[in-house]
């Protein structure tokens, strides 16, 4: 008898909602154009949002950090896996962000998920939105602190629970700047005012809008222009920025406390040179080519335009992020489906990832799409969508 023969019955009810897959296979470059299981699509996938995964810039700062570094850092970066480059990458991150001190982590998953357990134990509470981020739940969880959920962006359920939490040693209200699968931002200047009328920590997680949102994509901080008063930020160098890795930037004291108590960086190793060199690059171009961003946001204005006056439910969107919300699971893999066949890849999203109800297929477009991939890719929503009685 297989003591794992009970996962298959999980399998078997997933095949039976028709939710069993594979992910596609990439056969090229991450680019706006790209080959996925044989096939050239139009990518709405990706979070390569500014188009640098391929960038010959890139490839060349990772190219030379190979030949004067090589290919590994050999150890955990409290023990002797701590290089130059990595600093480097630092300072570059805090005088982007405007903050005293960054520290790099291995993913914007284990920045949140080592953070949050790090600065909470159980005696602490943790204020939530109900759509944060899978890592931030993790690092509640982690941390052993109370979890409060507040619905999402519901800043007066979160003053609740920030009244009745009066007293309690450490408070964290967090919340993500964008949020992932509906494209919306945060109320961050609201949830900044609350944390400093109850005393609260303020984190927030920028996966989403790291190298998106603010003056040459510095975040929601720059944004709301909050500078100063949000205590914890997440950004990731996976997304925007095309390489790997995560980062916390905030006070140096912070940074110096989680040197010492951050679990992934005690006991996971650092990034291979070349990741930290091409982060540092993508960092510096984009401060030298802010117009990259501005073309993001033109390809995202025409895109969300084209899909709402289609007739699409493309649910709360403000950023590159789009949903196009149909509700039914097995729709939305219908749907994602038949603009494969039509040339464009955009995934459906079902339960556990999004609420019962909500599937939906989300599309991201980038800086490096053209107006003509973008119209191909309207005119297959338009024409799978009306097969499927969606508009
Ligand atoms: C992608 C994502 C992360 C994780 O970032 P990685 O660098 O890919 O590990 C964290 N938070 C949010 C909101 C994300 O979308």
């Amino acid at each position: 008898m297989d003591p794992l023969k009970y996962l298959e019955r999980e399998l078997d009810d997933l095949r039976e909602r028709g939710l069993f897959r594979w992910p596609r296979l990439l056969e090229s470059p991450q680019e706006p154009v790209a080959r996925y299981d044989g096939k050239e699509v139009v990518n709405l996938c990706s979070n390569n949002y500014l188009g640098l995964a391929n960038h010959p810039t890139l490839k060349e700062a990772a190219r030379r950090a190979i030949d004067e570094l090589g290919v590994g850092s050999g150890a955990v970066r409290t023990i002797a896996g701590n290089m130059a480059i990595h600093k480097q990458v630092e300072q570059e991150l805090a005088r982007f962000k405007h903050t005293e001190a960054t520290l790099l982590y291995q993913s914007g998953f284990t920045a949140n998920a080592g953070t949050v357990a790090a600065i909470l134990g159980k005696d602490d509470v943790i204020i939530s939105d109900e759509l944060n981020h899978a890592s931030i739940i993790d690092g509640a969880r982690l941390s052993g602190a109370t979890k409060k959920i507040y619905p999402h962006k519901d800043t007066t359920a979160a003053r609740h629970l920030l009244e009745e939490s009066r007293g309690v040693r450490h408070v964290l209200l967090i919340s993500d700047g964008v949020f992932s699968m509906d494209g919306d931002i945060a109320p961050l200047p609201e949830l900044v005012a609350l944390a400093e009328e109850f005393g609260a920590i303020m984190m927030v997680d920028d996966a989403h809008a790291s190298g998106v949102l603010g003056r040459a994509g510095r975040g929601t901080v720059d944004h709301f222009n909050l500078h100063g008063r949000v205590h914890v930020q997440v950004g990731t160098l996976s997304k925007a920025f095309a390489c790997q890795g995560g980062y916390v930037a905030g006070s140096q004291v912070l940074v110096d406390f989680l040197i010492h108590r951050a679990r992934p960086l005690l006991f996971s190793t650092s990034h291979p040179p070349s990741v930290a060199a091409t982060a540092l690059a993508a960092v510096r171009l984009v401060q030298d080519q802010p117009e990259i961003i501005e073309r993001l946001w033109d390809n995202t204005k025409f895109f969300k335009r084209g899909l709402m006056q289609l007739g699409f439910n493309t649910g709360a969107s403000e950023t590159p992020i789009t949903p196009v919300i149909v509700g039914d699971e097995r729709l939305a893999m219908d749907l994602s489906d038949q603009l494969f066949q039509a040339g464009v890849f955009a995934l459906g999203i079902a339960f556990p990832t999004v609420p019962r109800g909500k599937a939906r297929v989300r599309t991201i477009v980038t800086a490096g799409h053209t107006r003509e991939d973008l119209q191909k890719a309207l005119d297959a929503f338009n024409r799978v969508g009306r097969a499927l009685k969606l508009i």
